[in-house]
C-alpha cells in the first residue's frame, strides 16, 4: 500500500488526505497545534473551488452547508456602481460557507483510515536522492512514499526546499468576522445584507450565510464580513479595532455601519495579509522512489483580493488525486509541478493587479486611482471570475 504522510491539518491539508485515503493510501496528518479548529470566519468559494471538492468526492457534504452567493457587484464608497449585479448562470454563482462547516465537511471525507496526530510541528525534511522522503519533529522521524507539505504561509518543509520563495507583507490588514443570525441587523426591504464596496485603499464585503439550519444554507448561519485596509495590523484591543473600523468604513453605504455595529469584538478576526514573492521555483520534488509536493498557501499564498488562496487549494488537492490515480508516483510528482506552478502563477498575477488598484492612495494618484477602480477593476474581475469559472479538474 502507498504512503503518504501530510504536513498541516488546514483546508489543503484534510481535502487531500481524505482524497489519498479513499484511493486506498496510508495517509498521516501531522498538525502543530493541538486541535484541529478553524476560525469562526467564513470562506467564498468560486465555481474552481466547488469543481475541486466535487471531483474530491466532497460534493454531498458540501451542498449541505453552502449558500449560493448572488452577484451583488462593487459599488464606490460614494454609492456609484463600480460593477452592476446581474444574474449569474448556476455555473459561474460562488457559494459562501462557514469555515467550522467546512472543516466539519472535511474531517467527515477523511473517514477511518487517516490517522491524525495534533501537537507536532515538522521541523525537518529529508529530501535526498536514493532515500524515501521524510519529515521530523526532531523526536520522531515518519517516513512516506509522498510528503504533501500543506503547513501554510510559513512552511518550515518550503523553506527547506524552495528558499527562494520569501513570505512578505502585502501592505495590508484584513478584519474578518460573522455575526450570528439572531445579531443581524434588520435592514429595510430590499436593502441585500451582501455585496462590495471597493475604496482606494479599502474594501468591504458581506455575504449572507442563510438562517441557522435554513434549507440549503450553512448550519451556522449568520452574517460573514470582511474589512481590508491598507496598513499594518493594529496593536490595539478588538473594541478599539472596531472603533477604528469604524470610522474608516463612516459614510460607506449600507450595510457596512449597521454590520459594524452589531459585531461582538470577541468575534473579530485580524490578521496581516501576506504572499509569497517570488512564488517557489517548483512544487513537485521528486525524491527516491517518491517525492514531495507544495499545497495550498505553503506554495502560493496570495492576498485575498480575488478569493482564491482556498480554491487553489482544492485544485492543487484535486489535481495531485487525480494524477496520483493515473501515473506512477515520481511521474505523477513532476506532473503535478508542470500542471499547478503556471496555473497559480496566473492567478497569483491576477490577485497583485487588484492589490495594485487597492492600494492606490495618495493625492497625486487621485484621477487616475478612480479612473483604476472604475475600469481596471471590472476587466480585472470580469477576467477573474471567467478563469475561475472555466478550470476543470483532470480527467
Ligand atoms: C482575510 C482572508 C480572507 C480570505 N478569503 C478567502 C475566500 O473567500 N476564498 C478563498 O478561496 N480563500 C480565501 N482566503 C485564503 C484561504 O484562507 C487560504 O488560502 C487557505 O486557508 C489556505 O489553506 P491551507 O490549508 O493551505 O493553509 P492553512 O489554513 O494555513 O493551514 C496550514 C496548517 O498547517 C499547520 N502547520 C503549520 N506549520 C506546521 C508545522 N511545521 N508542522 C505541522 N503543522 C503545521 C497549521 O497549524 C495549519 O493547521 C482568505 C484569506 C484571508 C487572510
Amino acid at each position: 500500500m502507498r504512503s503518504a504522510v501530510v504536513v498541516g491539518a488546514g483546508i489543503g491539508g484534510l481535502s487531500v488526505a481524505g482524497a489519498l485515503a479513499r484511493s486506498g493510501w496510508q495517509v498521516t496528518v501531522l498538525e502543530r497545534a493541538d486541535r484541529v479548529r478553524p476560525e469562526p470566519t467564513a470562506v467564498v468559494l468560486w465555481p474552481n473551488g466547488v469543481r475541486a471538492l466535487r471531483a474530491l468526492g466532497l460534493g454531498a457534504g458540501l451542498d449541505a452547508i453552502a449558500t449560493p452567493l448572488p452577484d451583488g457587484g462593487v459599488r464606490h464608497p460614494d454609492g456609484r456602481w463600480l460593477v452592476q449585479p446581474r444574474p449569474l448562470p448556476a455555473d459561474r454563482t460562488p457559494v459562501v460557507v462557514h469555515r467550522e462547516d467546512l472543516h466539519d465537511a472535511l474531517i467527515a471525507g477523511l473517514g477511518d483510515r487517516v490517522e491524525l496526530r495534533t501537537g507536532v510541528t515538522v521541523r525537518t525534511v529529508r529530501a535526498e536522492p536514493g532515500e524515501r522522503p521524510a519529515v521530523g519533529d526532531g523526536r520522531q522521524t515518519v517516513e512516506a512514499d509522498l510528503v504533501v507539505a500543506a503547513d501554510g504561509t510559513d512552511s518550515e518543509i518550503r523553506r527547506r526546499l524552495a528558499p527562494e520563495a520569501a513570505v512578505v507583507s502585502s501592505g495590508s490588514a484584513a478584519w474578518r468576522a460573522v455575526i450570528p443570525w439572531y445579531r443581524a441587523p434588520r435592514l429595510p426591504a430590499g436593502q441585500p445584507l451582501g455585496g462590495e464596496v471597493l475604496g482606494a485603499g479599502y474594501r468591504f464585503v458581506s455575504a449572507s450565510l442563510g438562517e441557522r439550519g435554513s434549507s440549503g444554507g450553512s448550519s451556522r448561519g449568520g452574517i460573514y464580513w470582511v474589512a481590508t485596509a491598507a496598513g499594518a495590523p493594529r496593536p490595539e484591543p478588538p473594541e478599539t479595532q472596531l472603533a477604528l473600523l469604524r470610522r474608516w468604513y463612516a459614510g460607506w453605504p449600507t450595510p457596512i455601519g449597521e454590520l459594524l455595529d452589531a459585531t461582538d469584538p470577541a468575534d473579530l478576526v485580524q490578521q496581516e495579509v501576506r504572499e509569497l514573492r517570488p512564488l517557489p521555483r517548483a512544487y513537485g520534488f521528486p525524491v527516491g522512489p517518491g517525492g514531495v509536493v507544495l499545497l495550498g498557501d505553503a506554495a502560493h499564498a496570495m492576498p485575498p483580493h480575488l478569493g482564491q488562496g482556498a480554491c487553489l487549494a482544492f485544485e492543487d488537492a484535486a489535481t495531485l488525486a487525480a494524477l496520483l490515480r493515473e501515473s506512477r508516483l515520481p511521474d505523477a510528482v513532476q506532473a503535478y509541478d508542470r500542471v499547478r506552478r503556471p496555473r497559480a502563477a496566473a492567478v497569483v498575477r491576477q490577485t497583485r493587479r487588484m492589490s495594485a488598484v487597492l492600494q492606490t492612495r495618495g493625492r497625486l494618484a487621485l484621477r487616475a486611482r478612480d479612473a483604476a477602480l472604475g475600469t481596471l477593476t471590472p476587466r480585472l474581475l470580469n477576467t477573474a471570475a471567467t478563469s475561475a469559472a472555466q478550470w476543470r479538474p483532470p480527467t
